[in-house]
């Protein structure tokens, strides 16, 4: 038992070695990459959810290693977020994403809006509002047109620095959605205060219907609560025919997720709104 746990320890060991260094490794790389050109932008559709006909898009970062293959973010964001790399990697995102949407209005792709996710880092970050201006004013896009994504846990903590960055971006006439919402600490106190204007309900509820009552009173409950601030909603994950007919039934506007497309490229996504709107 003892050579046992003294072998267990050294597998702990050897893991945890590999992991930082994978993470050291990807550290250095981001730089790298951002040099190449190793970042690219995916592009998932919020969806009608009563005619199934593309609204909007989410802009979701896909990273191509040359050795790794695709890197998802869930595992670059974190490490970029330590080193602060983020604040680059995300300016970045805000200039090519509002280049996209000006070639895809161009295109006769008219959006209601796109989505650009924030990292707290980011949003903590002093150059945010002047990044945001810069690109607005260099594109000429409708503030209107752009809503950034945050996250509950942002709003809770710092109140009097969140509130002051929240109220310049609203002044910039830019919109705000809840990622992920129902997973953090947020209250409605928060969605009044902060001038919220989308929630995304996480994909986490969205899961098991209809197979779970539970998630499917809290959903239905996240959605009454939307209708009465007046705050628009998005379901995220949705993969299935059955989940659809439940948000439609409690009158949710928008969702995303597999059941109409997964995030593709540009001109994927062209492709997929302009057969939305063949007869
Ligand atoms: P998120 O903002 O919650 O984005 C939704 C994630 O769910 C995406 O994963 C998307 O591909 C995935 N998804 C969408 N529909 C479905 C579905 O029907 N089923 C399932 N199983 N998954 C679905 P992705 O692209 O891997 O992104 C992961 C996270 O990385 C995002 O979560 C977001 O927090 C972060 N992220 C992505 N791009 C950026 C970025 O440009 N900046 C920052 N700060 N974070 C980003
Ligand atoms: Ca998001
Ligand atoms: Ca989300
Ligand atoms: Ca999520």
């Amino acid at each position: 038992a003892k050579a046992e746990g003294k072998n267990r320890a050294q597998l702990y060991q050897s893991e945890f070695t590999t992991s930082l260094k994978t993470k050291l490794e990807l550290e250095a790389n981001i730089e790298l990459a951002i040099a190449n050109q190793a970042f690219s932008l995916h592009f998932q559709p919020i969806v009608n959810c009563s005619n199934n006909q593309i609204l909007s898009a989410e802009c979701l970062m896909r990273w191509f290693h040359p050795e790794l293959g695709y890197i998802t973010p869930d595992k670059f964001i974190s490490a970029a977020e330590t080193t602060g790399q983020i604040v680059r990697l995300g300016r970045w995102v805000i200039r090519e994403s509002f280049k996209e949407f000006v070639k895809w209005q161009q295109n006769g792709i008219e959006l209601e809006y796109l989505a650009i996710n924030l990292s707290p880092v980011q949003f903590n970050d002093g150059s945010l509002i002047n990044d945001i201006s810069i690109a607005l004013a260099e594109t000429g896009i409708n503030p209107k047109s752009i809503v950034f994504e945050i996250t509950e846990g942002m709003l809770v903590h710092n109140q009097s620095y969140t509130s002051n960055i929240l109220k310049k971006m609203k002044k910039l006439g830019i919109r705000l959605a809840i990622d992920d919402f129902g997973t953090g600490y947020s209250s409605l106190a928060y969605l009044k205060y902060f001038d919220v204007d989308i929630l995304k309900i996480d994909r986490s509820f969205i899961m098991d219907i209809p197979d779970n009552p539970q998630d499917m009173q809290i959903t239905g409950a996240i959605l009454s609560m939307a209708q009465d601030l007046n705050l628009k909603v998005v379901a995220e994950g949705v993969e299935t025919e059955g989940q659809l007919a439940f948000l439609k039934a409690h009158n949710c506007n928008t969702y995303q997720g597999y059941f109409k497309s997964p995030a593709i490229s540009g001109d994927e996504f062209v492709a997929l709104f302009k057969n939305d709107k063949q007869v």
